[in-house]
């Protein structure tokens, strides 16, 4: 397997204050890969740093994406050469119709081209062909992710960057997120996942960073880090040999009683 998408050392500031501590990873080709961590640790600004969001950073550090430097260039440029990127929010068009909203995603390719990818997307999520011509600000939180995500991959991207894609939906729309994007991997799509929800995010990686105050503080594949004491502790808020399987019997029977 190689990298798609390298960072070395990346420091990231706003103003003074420095977000990014010298940020080291790799998303290998045809992986999801997952960013976990908690509120404020610069998970988004992560993602906001490699799609050239924020003026004049990195200030150190470098980006690779399949093997050329894209750390220096204009957004416009970054997503040119194959990122797409759903931040968090959703961020789709209200006002427009749910085929109008990907068409904006799609602006870039030929119309042969979109039809192809218009197909391709509708056979991921059947529900945007049916809601087509639906305004997008009607549809339900989960179906606006969906939208979101769609219209990201209209671009077909080599690498597809998700920040948070199950917040704020309810308990059983977050799961047939986790599905989707699980399937969005399938569909040979690289993904780079933001989340809190590390449980959940670990169900569906094969590889994933813990970011702490800007600093990668662990890393592994779900199944090293559910063995590592801190990530079980902080973050999956597990205890001793506690599985996962056993919090979650656990918890359910908690909420029964
Ligand atoms: P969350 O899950 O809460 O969004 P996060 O891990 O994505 O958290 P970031 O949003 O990347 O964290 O924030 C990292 C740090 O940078 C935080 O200390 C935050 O307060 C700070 N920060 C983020 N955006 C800005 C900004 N525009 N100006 C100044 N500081 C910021």
């Amino acid at each position: 397997m190689s990298a798609i998408l390298s960072l070395r050392h990346v420091e990231t500031y706003y103003g003074r204050v420095q977000a990014l501590r010298g940020i080291s990873l790799d998303v290998e080709q045809g992986s999801i890969t997952a960013i976990l961590g908690g509120n404020g640790a610069g998970k988004t600004t992560i993602l906001n740093t490699i799609a050239g969001l924020l003026d004049d950073q990195p200030e150190k550090g470098t980006v690779h994406l399949g093997g050329e430097r894209i750390e220096s260039l204009e957004t416009e440029q970054i997503i040119a050469r194959g990122i797409g990127y759903v931040p968090e929010g959703r961020q789709i068009f209200a006002e427009l119709t749910v085929k109008e909203n990907l068409d904006v995603g799609g602006f870039r390719r030929s119309a042969s081209e979109s039809r192809e990818d218009l197909q391709w997307i509708h056979s991921i999520f059947p529900v945007l062909e049916e809601r087509r011509k639906q305004l997008a600000g009607t549809l339900s939180g989960g179906e606006q992710q969906m939208l979101a995500i769609g219209r990201a991959l209209m671009t077909r991207p080599r690498l597809l960057m998700m920040d948070e894609p199950s917040l704020g939906l309810s308990p059983l729309l977050v799961d047939r997120m986790f599905d989707v994007v699980s399937e969005v991997g399938r569909r040979g799509v690289t993904v780079l996942l933001v989340e809190q929800n590390a449980r959940k995010a670990l169900e569906i990686a094969g590889f994933a960073y813990v970011v702490e105050d800007g600093r990668v503080v662990a890393s592994g594949s779900p199944e090293e880090l559910q063995q590592n004491e801190d990530v079980r502790e902080f973050y999956l808020g597990l205890k001793g040999d506690q599985s996962i399987a056993e919090a979650q019997r656990w918890k359910r029977k908690k909420r029964w009683r």
